[in-house]
């Protein structure tokens, strides 16, 4: 089913993100993380892809085949194009439409200095725009709720998500964040730029400090002196961490669902166990 669909019947949505695991690594591995993580009941799974020269990005599409059709789950496949030529989409979208893969996160992917840019797409919303000249595929973008990085300003980054969404994106899955009232106030702005497309917001549970500052230097997420003095506190504590991490998350989740979002996006980090223990959290709202 397509995700605008599902949007049209539930709310709120609930999605979880994984990514393939590494080349030389059988695609079987991901089994014990995908049987849990089809327990919970998704509404739908993403599946990330590398930005580029990455041998690993059929392995995305074997994923969300995988997911389709041993988990009767809905995969979203996540597809880059700054690094990729037309006849390179045309490529991947043939066999996207072949495997009845319809839903696509379309995003341009960061830049890296290893992996040459190539000329046929330079913003997402290109691909959209050239995805759905392509066949019947529900395509969703990226959005970021303390702006993109490499945004000017508040007001360009807005334009640009308003050109995304008038270019065929049907919903929006957002960057992580770690105060709500970010996301509030962007969706905020959203609806007054007119953007009128579900947007989900996508939230990362804490268990490693290490990862996290990683995270959100790539990123640029802010962490608020309150999830701080967790962090800072329990750094060398595991089980701790990991206790504090998910009563953050929950509580985000919480108060996510209080004010009515249309969907929680999980960043699993293929942990089904993060999965499960949010999931056990919010049992009774979603
Ligand atoms: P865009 O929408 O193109 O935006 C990038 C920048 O360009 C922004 O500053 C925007 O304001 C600006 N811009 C957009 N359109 C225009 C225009 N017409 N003219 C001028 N400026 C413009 N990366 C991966 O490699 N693989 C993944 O699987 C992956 N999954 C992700 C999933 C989610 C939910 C999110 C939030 C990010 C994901 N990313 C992934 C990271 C993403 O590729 C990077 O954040 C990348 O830097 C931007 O991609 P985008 O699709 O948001 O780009």
């Amino acid at each position: 089913m397509k995700i605008s669909e599902i949007h049209k019947k539930k709310r709120p949505v609930l999605s979880f993100e994984i990514f393939p695991p590494k080349h030389g690594t059988a695609l079987q591995n991901i089994d014990e993380t995908l049987a849990i993580l089809s327990e919970l009941k998704p509404d739908f799974i993403s599946v990330t892809f590398g930005a580029g020269g990455s041998s690993n990005n059929n392995r995305t599409i074997e994923l969300a085949k995988k997911i389709k059709q041993e988990y009767n789950i809905e995969p979203v496949v996540h597809l880059t194009c700054l690094t990729y030529s037309k006849a390179e989409i045309d490529e991947f979208s043939q066999i996207l439409l072949e495997n009845d893969l319809k839903n696509v996160l379309a995003l341009r992917g960061d830049r890296n200095p290893d992996i040459p840019v190539k000329e046929d797409f330079k913003h997402a919303g290109e691909l959209t725009a050239y995805l759905k000249s392509k066949g019947d595929f529900c395509v969703g973008g990226a959005c970021y709720p303390e702006c993109h990085p490499e945004s000017a300003s508040r007001v360009a980054e807005m334009r640009h998500l308003k050109a995304k969404v008038d270019a065929g994106d049907e919903f929006l899955l957002s960057q992580l964040f770690f105060e709500n009232d970010m996301f509030y106030s962007f969706l905020e702005d959203c609806r007054i730029a007119g953007i009128e497309v579900p947007v989900t917001p996508g939230i990362m549970p804490v268990i490693n400090k290490a990862q996290i500052e990683r995270m959100v230097t790539l990123c640029g997420a802010s962490l608020p002196e309150r999830f701080r003095k967790i962090m800072n506190r329990y750094e060398n504590d595991k089980e701790a961490l990991f206790d504090a991490g998910m009563a953050y998350a929950i509580s985000q989740i919480i108060d996510l669902l209080a004010n009515d979002v249309d969907g929680i996006h999980l960043y699993t980090m293929n942990n089904p166990v993060v999965a499960r223990r949010i999931c056990e959290g919010i049992r009774n709202l979603v």
